[in-house]
């Protein structure tokens, strides 16, 4: 039996149990917290760990078993944080490498200059992440997140999905990209993934769910990859609402689409973004229980089969882990 590497060590694919397919426990500049730390934390680091811990408990109690932690470098990646708030609750955490830029590169990845995708520092970085481990964690990655957005598929997108394609056919790693559906750029992305070697079936194109065009949607998993419905709760203006993404996913699953689709809330438990409570306000569904409290049950009531809704929330995320070389 294949097994996944999370924060507490190894579990049995078929152990991993219900799970949120990107989720965020915390976004915290490694940079900004250790030179300004009064201006980085809104409040005392043990209070935050606490807060955490308290809703990730909330979640397991719903009875979800595993989550994966969608942040990678260059997003606040913090791993003695989320060690310390795995400390307190029993849920597995799979953790990300990858990189969270749309476009921009800092100089220390912009002048190295790769000959080969191979060479690239950036694919060097993510396959250390997954092989070796996040810094010296300990924890191995085990999926590997990246970002189209606005700018489009821009020089450094493009070398950014290429290292990320080549560290995945490495590995047989997972990629998450998200993407900024009102674009329809999901088919150019995987046609470059795919180019690079990685294997469709293992891409999940991330806020699938903000677009309710069901052709751009089966058109996506089609090519074998999972759509991510990945944002329920985040009901952004311009992006679709809660009935309207409870009526795409229940119209795919009666099209026998459930195994390529993945829920979760793209929930941000604590970032140094903003003042804690600003997301909250503008968005109260946006909370890492609605799935549990809200969404499935209205699932059910939309008629979506039992054995859907277990595909959608256990296999599906399942089989993104297996065969991972590390
Ligand atoms: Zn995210």
């Amino acid at each position: 039996m294949s097994t996944v590497d999370t924060v507490l060590g190894s579990v049995p694919l078929d152990q991993l149990g219900p799970t949120l397919i990107h989720e965020h426990l915390i976004m915290i500049s490694a940079e900004f917290q250790k030179f300004y730390p009064e201006l980085a934390w809104s409040m005392p680091r043990e209070e935050v760990v606490n807060t955490v811990a308290a809703a990730l408990q909330e979640v397991r109690d719903r009875g979800i078993t595993t989550i994966l932690d969608c942040t990678a470098f260059f997003h606040g990646r913090d791993m003695d944080f989320v060690k310390e708030v795995n400390d307190r609750v029993d849920i597995n955490i799979i953790v990300s490498s990858g990189i969270y830029a749309f476009d921009y590169l800092p100089y220390h990845l912009s002048y190295r200059v790769p000959k080969t995708v191979e060479d690239d520092i950036l694919t060097r970085m993510f396959v250390r992440d997954i092989t070796i481990g996040v810094g010296d964690s300990g924890v191995k990655a085990q999926s590997i997140k990246v970002a189209t957005d606005l700018p489009g598929i821009t020089d450094n997108n493009e070398r950014i999905l290429r290292a990320a394609a080549c560290a995945s056919a490495q590995t047989g790693a997972p990629i998450t990209v998200h993407t900024h559906p009102a674009d329809q750029l999901g088919p150019r992305i995987q046609k470059i993934l795919a180019e690079q070697g990685a294997d469709l079936s293992k891409v999940v194109v991330a806020h699938s769910g903000d677009s309710t065009d069901l052709d751009y949607l089966r058109s996506l998993m089609d090519a074998g990859s999972m759509a991510g419905f990945d944002r329920f709760g985040l009901y952004m203006p311009g992006t679709s609402t809660m009935q309207e993404r409870l009526d795409t996913v229940a119209t795919l699953c009666k099209q026998g689409y459930a195994d390529r689709i993945g829920l979760s809330h793209d929930a941000v438990l604590y970032s140094d973004w903003g003042p804690p409570g600003m997301a909250a306000k503008r968005f109260p569904t946006w909370v890492p229980t609605h799935i549990s409290d809200v969404i499935v049950p209205a699932l059910r009531e939309r008629g979506v089969a039992e054995a859907d809704i277990d595909t959608m929330t256990v296999s599906a995320p399942g089989a993104l882990f297996a065969g991972i070389r590390r």
